[in-house]
């Protein structure tokens, strides 16, 4: 095996790397900068340049070596290379090459363009390990546009009505999009301090976005009723919400495709936008590769891997230690993993 399955994640013994592993580890090749990816300590840590300011932000000042897409560097004569996943800014696939045996590992991917995450790129190869967070027939997606349209009228209605609209967006990723999406339907997005720390990095690193504010105490009633408030979802039931009242609170999240998740959170609005690829989406990529074995983690790992293996394609299915960063997403009361970027404090 090029690469192996062990207690500290994906390991390629000849090239003396992990990818993602959830421990510290000498040489960390990291798919992105979400917090089950990206853990804190090891010595060495490479990565796309767009993931390393996050990194930064998350796990502070380390070793880190940046690449470009497609331009591949060896470890121990093993040829790696990143592909863009698509699944938020910076996120790879990491493709792994020794003696003409191809390994690719998907990280989380998604298979629509959203504009600042790059077009996911099927890479082909022998052996594919992919994610499968939303690997059940159920989950199927609208183009992102209807999705940012519901959105978009959901804003209108609110502001009518005199209600803030609080969209719980994750800090990393989907709060950017929905900033560059909807910040042209009203005059201020304020923000929470996780949101606004995480896209002051990727500004500080040349990105451009529409301007946000952070909330803060001095921001009238008002205001906020005539606009639009992104946080992620652990900062629904904080004291600062009173302030807004009344809010209608809408929620980004793949899960919202499952209506009785709308009604069970206690939330107003659900839009099922997603930065994972759909249960389409996973088998269009699998197929793609051209893989004669798939490894699949990360999510619904049986269900999909048995599908696959009764369609032809020899898959397995993988335990991971990997969390589930969409969970945490959509619920409003679970803190999710903002916890070195939270600025409670503030807002
Ligand atoms: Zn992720
Ligand atoms: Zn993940």
């Amino acid at each position: 095996m090029l690469i192996d399955f062990t207690d500290k994640g994906l390991f390629c013994a000849r090239g003396q790397f992990y990818i993602d592993p959830w421990q510290a580890v000498d040489k960390a090749i990291i798919t992105h900068a979400h917090s089950d990816h990206a853990k804190w300590g090891s010595k060495y840590y490479l990565c796309h340049h767009y993931t390393k300011p996050i990194l930064q932000l998350r796990l502070g000042n380390n070793n880190y070596e940046t690449i470009e897409w497609n331009e591949p560097i060896y470890m121990n004569g093993v040829k790696i290379s990143l592909h863009p996943a698509g699944h938020i800014i910076g996120s790879s696939q990491v493709r792994v090459e020794y003696n003409g045996e191809v390994w690719v590992v998907s990280g989380d991917y998604k298979t629509e363009n959203d504009g600042i995450s790059g077009q996911f790129e099927p890479v082909t190869c022998h052996t594919f390990i992919t994610e499968s967070t939303f690997g059940l027939p159920i989950y199927h997606w609208q183009l992102q546009e209807v999705q940012f349209d519901a959105m978009r009228k959901w804003i209108a209605l609110n502001k009518e009505q005199g209600r803030t609209s609080l969209l719980l967006a994750y800090s990393l990723g989907k709060a950017q999009r929905v900033i560059k999406n909807l910040a042209s339907s009203v005059d201020h997005v304020f923000v929470h301090g996780a949101v606004y720390n995480t896209q002051q990095a990727f500004i500080n690193a040349g990105w451009h976005f529409p301007e946000t504010e952070k909330v803060t105490a001095d921001i009238s009633k008002e205001l906020f009723h005539q606009n639009l408030v992104v946080a992620p979802g652990s900062a629904a039931d904080s004291p600062w919400i009173k302030k807004m009242q009344p809010v209608s609170v809408g929620v980004c999240s793949g899960w919202m495709q499952v209506r009785g998740n709308v009604r069970r959170k206690n939330i107003d609005a659900g839009f099922a936008l997603s930065d994972h690829a759909d249960w389409h989406g996973l088998l269009e990529a699998v197929k793609a590769t051209g893989a004669s074995k798939v490894y699949v983690t990360h999510g619904f790992q049986a269900p999909f891997s048995r599908f696959l293996n009764e369609n032809g394609i020899e898959a397995a299915e993988v335990k991971t230690a990997f969390g589930n960063e969409e969970e945490e997403e959509t619920l409003p009361d679970v803190a999710g993993e903002i916890d070195t970027t939270t600025d409670n404090q503030e807002i």
